[in-house]
């Protein structure tokens, strides 16, 4: 990646409104005399008031914690006029957004209901030895809760969703791709840290906002396929976390690995249902 464009992700990543660095966890536990436990669970409302619901009406918040020591707020996301199936739940977008900073490691979710058979397959995708996850009125393990669990060790799959290798997607060697193009770049770039180690779709996407923000998303696959998180509910999670609506989009762009797998079609169809702006897409 360029100095220009690790400089212009680095300020999105600080202004990321949604995601709170050790040192401010710290503060927050002094100033409210609470343990880290019962300030994720204080903190749940804040990622609910995230949630985009006009199907449920049901708001779910979740609080990945990593091993770095931030936390990545997530809430649930439903998109009218779409299948359900295009809809994220809370622990995917709190994991996808952690996810999105590289993030190698969750020592625990917090959430404000019980995990759905969905996250808890979902979740299973990390690969971890253990992931506890606190409920309001609980504290559990991932399997105690999905116990003879199918997942990436029945595939000979030795990593998991976080600690996938690198891609090797380069715009040098696509004729399609303008390199100078930074929001396309910064797509190949997303694509190449996604995870798909089942189809090889390695896909990435980039939206740029009316203000010049950026909200990224990368696919995050699943053993079990259909808990997989494509790249664009992920990038459309990242934008309601941070406040901003669908009208804010200014451009889109997809890159994606041409395999048996593709995200075009359904990335397409998902932002098109939320807004007017046409998608820009590559393939490798
Ligand atoms: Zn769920």
């Amino acid at each position: 990646m360029s100095d220009v464009l690790k400089n212009t992700l680095a300020q999105h990543r600080l202004a990321d409104a949604a995601r709170f660095s050790p040192t401010q966890i710290t503060l927050l536990t002094k100033a409210t005399q609470l343990g880290e436990e019962a300030l994720a669970l204080a903190l749940l409302p804040l990622a609910q008031q995230k949630a985009q619901v006009p199907v449920s009406d049901f708001k779910v918040g979740a609080i990945a914690i990593s091993g770095s020591g931030h936390w990545y707020l997530g809430a649930n996301m439903e998109l009218a006029g779409q299948s359900l199936n295009n809809a994220l739940h809370a622990e995917q977008a709190a994991i996808g957004h952690a996810a999105l900073f590289d993030e190698q490691h969750i020592e625990k979710v917090i959430v404000s209901a019980s995990p759905c058979g969905h996250c808890r397959q979902f979740m299973h995708e990390l690969n971890q030895e253990s992931l506890m996850l606190v409920l309001p009125e609980a504290h559990v393990m991932l399997n105690e809760l999905l116990p003879h669990a199918f997942g990436p060790a029945d595939l000979s799959q030795s990593y998991g969703m976080l600690t996938a290798p690198t891609g090797t997607l380069a715009a040098v060697n696509n004729p399609d791709i303008n390199p100078h193009d930074a929001l396309m770049l910064l797509a190949i770039d997303e694509a190449n840290a996604s995870y798909a180690p089942y189809s090889q779709n390695r896909a990435g996407v980039a939206l740029q906002l009316e203000g010049g923000q950026i909200c990224r998303g990368r696919y995050l696959e699943n053993a079990a396929f259909n808990p997989g998180l494509g790249p664009m509910q992920l990038a459309l999670s990242q934008l309601f976390l941070n406040g901003y609506q669908p009208s804010d989009i200014e451009r889109a762009c997809l890159v994606e690995a041409s395999t048996q797998v593709q995200q075009t079609h359904n990335a397409a169809q998902v932002l098109a249902a939320a807004c007017d702006v046409k998608l820009e897409t590559v393939q490798f």
